[in-house]
């Protein structure tokens, strides 16, 4: 089976861990034969475990089950909601926005956050109240820093405006107490199977009554999803994406183990010199955004990993590549925005992640300082 060297695994936010009760599902969904739109008892079979995970989803995420739209993802999840809601209108997006919100609206207007990472809510209310744009996208929860927002409030700026609220909700769907931001006021909702310890490749948007029935679909197809989004249903998928976010929501949300081990690192990388990106903002309980100047993000991610310790600059791109992060420069970090990486525990980090993540953690912050003390001495 393929596989890296073991090591400690700390990049929850680029992918969580699989949850046992999520693989439990996916593999018992393969069982079944049928195509979830076969009137044969076969797909009816396949159409009940469909509409089971569907309504297990939209109670705790506070949506109607008929407005839970599935998808291959988050990425198309925010597609489709800003092409499904925007109706060819202005958009507004916050500063620290992921790339999959970003670059599905290459021409919106940018709204900025303070120096701890949230959304800037006069900087904000301003925007709106000049541009009235049809749509507003905020995340709920940073991916690299887990500075989380006030979506009520940026709900009710909104609808002061007669804006549309999109909520990018990827990171803090399983991790938050209560992640219902439709009752917050938000008109959609994205959220992914993968970042929560589902599988990868699933994901759904969920929909305020409102917005449903305004709703432009982007992919067309078989009518699948109530012609909101065409495509045979990923089952096995769709059925571990319910199974972990039950899971994540059986253990007490926001996770205190996780808090705890997460302070643990904050404070040794302290000690070495670091220092923590969005530390003066509410935060999801397990990630740490440590900022070490002297060394780029990219060579302490390779010095970690050789170390045994897996974690990511900034956030995790397909083609590999580590550019400084457009999060750290909208909150001010100037030139160390590319001298950060993400720690993110997974649901399931041991408790000696602190301690082995910190003896590493010292020896390249001792190699940073050194590399420090040359720079400035050859400058002299
Ligand atoms: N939004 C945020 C905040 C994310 O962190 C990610 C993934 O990194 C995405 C969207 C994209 O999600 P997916 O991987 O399901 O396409």
């Amino acid at each position: 089976m393929p596989g890296a060297e073991p090591g400690l695994y700390l990049d929850a936010n680029a992918t969580e861990a699989l949850r046992p009760e999520a693989r439990e599902a996916v593999l018992a969904a393969f069982d079944l034969v049928g195509n979830p739109a076969s009137v044969h008892a076969d797909g009816r079979a396949a159409r009940k475990l469909l509409e089971s995970a569907r309504a297990a989803l939209a109670a705790r995420l506070g949506a109607r089950p008929e407005d839970v739209v599935f998808c291959a993802g988050a990425t198309e999840a925010n597609a489709m909601a800003i092409h499904g809601l925007a109706g060819g209108g202005a958009i507004v997006i916050g500063a620290t926005e992921h790339d999959a919100v970003r670059a599905a609206a290459p021409a919106a207007l940018i709204a900025p956050v303070d120096a701890a990472g949230r959304l800037d809510q006069a900087g904000f209310a301003a925007l709106l109240a000049a541009h009235r744009p049809a749509l507003a996208c905020v995340m709920a929860a940073n991916n690299e820093t887990g500075v989380l927002n006030d979506i009520a409030a940026i709900a009710a700026l909104c609808a002061a405006q007669g804006t549309r609220l999109h909520v990018d909700a990827v990171q803090a769907a399983g991790r938050v107490a209560d992640p219902d931001y439709l009752a917050q006021g938000a008109s959609s909702v994205a959220i992914s199977a993968h970042k929560l310890g589902g599988p990868k490749g699933v994901g759904a948007l969920l929909l305020a009554p409102e917005a449903a029935s305004a709703f432009a679909p982007l992919i067309r197809g078989g009518g699948q999803e109530r012609g909101r989004r065409g495509g045979t249903h990923n089952l096995p998928g769709i059925a571990g994406f319910a199974a972990a976010l039950d899971a994540a929501h059986a253990t007490t949300c926001p996770d205190p183990r996780l808090a705890a081990l997460r302070d643990a690192i904050e404070a040794g990388a302290r000690d070495c010199g670091a220092r923590i990106a969005g530390a003066g903002a509410p935060r999801l309980p397990n990630t740490a955004c440590l900022v070490l100047p002297g060394l780029a993000a990219e060579a302490q991610v390779i010095a970690l990993d050789l170390d045994g310790i897996r974690v990511s600059a900034g956030s995790a791109c397909s083609s590999g590549k580590v550019a400084s992060s457009h999060v750290l420069a909208a909150m001010g970090l100037g030139d160390l925005a590319g001298n950060a990486i993400r720690v993110s525990l997974p649901w399931n980090a041991p408790d000696d992640a602190p301690a082995r993540f910190l003896a590493a953690y010292r020896r390249l912050a001792a190699r940073a300082l050194r590399k420090s003390a040359h720079v400035s001495t050859s400058a002299a």
